[in-house]
């Protein structure tokens, strides 16, 4: 592989700043990844790889992994959360496949990270330093770490999650908004659930106030669930506090038996506060920019926030690959300029999703299922979220240096 001029540091080491690595390091860019934590961390969660992201992972040599540990579902089945009536069932598995070229699975958090961690150079990933101080110069980026180790490079990029210290030192701290909704995550024994005989697809119960979403993943031997809530108040915006299993079987009272057995099944349940973050008008600022959750942390109703993370790595690295180390400013910008739209309206998108799956039943529950009903299979209308390519950049928007 050529290197070009540009040397590059990567902040944050989970599922984003991964692919970015695997991504800058296939378009020739001398790039490391810093992450704060001693060795790989990922929740115990599940996670959707829909087509927009497994086409940019396959083609960072991933295929493999992926088929090894993740589940290909063969529908979507959105239903009504009481008597468990079929809203919409969309075919996947072969159909999604067959529509945009690359699978759509679920996978465990912890699998896909290994992956991806297993496919990058080890003595390019750097566990255990946390970013405390950055600075830029006109012609490279300075950063330190809680460890003592102090790096100069021609760019840097932050991947490092919601609570981003570089957005931070870039933009300034950020004003995050209750959306007035909790989720209740856990990962449930297949085996302990066999007498519901559960069909392999991503099911999506909606309900007044609430809904619930399950699907299988490491080859269905576990059950991942998300069960999401609507609560009045909230202070704290954490992955990892534990909720309690009684409650959340209390919030689903009156809601079909399939989905008081699943949460009847596991033995402990993550509770997470979800907070809503307005699009950021900007990303970049010189030498500096964000990929992911740092400039576009989203509602997870669509399951886009980790496959946007992986988009941005591969268009960024377009935007590096055929630049030295002076024009990195515009390249940054240039990544902004093609992502930022894209990752904005699925932020909103995503959001929207909230009062969709929530209403109470009534006239707009009605309106909302008959227009379900009336759904299509064809996969037109979701093409420009799941075909898109965002390793590939259109000549029209390609206007860089150095071609
Ligand atoms: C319940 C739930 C379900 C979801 N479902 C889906 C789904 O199905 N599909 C999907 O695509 N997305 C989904 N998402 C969203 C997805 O998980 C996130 O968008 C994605 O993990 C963001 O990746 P990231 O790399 O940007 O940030 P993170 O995964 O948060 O990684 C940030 C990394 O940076 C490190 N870090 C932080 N600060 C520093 C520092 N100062 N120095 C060094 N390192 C630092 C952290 O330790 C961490 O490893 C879901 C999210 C949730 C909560």
């Amino acid at each position: 592989m050529t290197r070009n001029e540009v040397s590059m540091a990567v902040i944050g080491g989970g599922i984003g700043g991964l692919a970015a690595g695997l991504s800058l390091l296939r378009a020739g860019v001398d790039v490391h990844v810093y992450e704060q934590s001693r060795g790989l961390s990922e929740v115990g969660a599940g996670i959707q790889v829909s087509p927009n992201a497994s086409r940019v992972l396959h083609r960072l040599g991933l295929a493999e992994a992926l088929a090894m540990s993740g589940v290909k579902p063969v529908a979507w089945h959105q239903r009504r959360w009481d008597d468990g009536r079929t809203l919409l069932r969309t075919p996947l598995g072969e159909d999604i496949e067959a529509a945009f070229g690359f699978p759509h699975y679920q996978i465990h958090r912890a699998d896909l990270l290994d992956a991806l961690a297993g496919a990058f150079p080890a003595e390019r990933f750097h566990a255990g330093h946390r970013l405390t101080r950055l600075a830029e110069h006109e012609d490279h980026v300075e950063a330190e770490f809680e460890s003592g180790t102090h790096i100069g490079v021609d760019a840097l990029v932050g991947a490092d999650g919601i609570h981003s210290t570089v957005r931070c030192s870039r933009f300034g701290p950020d004003i995050p908004h209750y959306t007035g909704c909790v989720a209740y995550r856990g990962l449930v024994p297949a085996d302990r659930l066999a007498h519901l005989d559960l069909e392999v697809t991503a099911q999506i119960w909606m309900g007044p106030g609430k809904h619930f979403v399950h699907y299988f993943v490491q080859n269905r031997r576990l059950l991942n669930f998300i069960a999401v809530i609507e609560q009045d108040s909230w202070t704290r915006e954490s992955w990892t506090d534990q909720g309690e299993v009684a409650d959340a079987l209390a919030a689903f009272a009156g809601w079909h038996p399939q989905i008081r057995g699943i949460l009847e099944g596991v033995d402990k349940t993550f509770l997470w506060a979800l907070f809503d973050r307005k699009p950021l008008a900007r990303w970049s600022v010189g030498r500096v920019t964000l990929l992911g959750d740092a400039c576009h942390a989203m509602l997870p109703f669509m399951a886009q926030g980790a496959a946007q993370a992986i988009e941005d790595g591969a268009t960024l690295a377009v935007c590096l690959s055929k630049v030295d180390a002076r024009d990195v400013p515009d390249a940054l910008r240039r990544y902004e300029t093609l992502r930022q739209p894209r990752a904005s309206r699925i932020q909103a998108l995503s959001a929207k999703n909230k009062t969709r799956f929530h209403l109470p039943d009534g006239p707009d529950q009605e309106e909302r299922d008959a227009e379900l009903a009336r759904g299509t299979t064809d996969w037109s209308s979701s093409a420009w979220l799941y075909g898109h390519d965002a390793g590939v950049i259109e000549p029209a928007s390609w206007c860089g240096a150095g071609e």
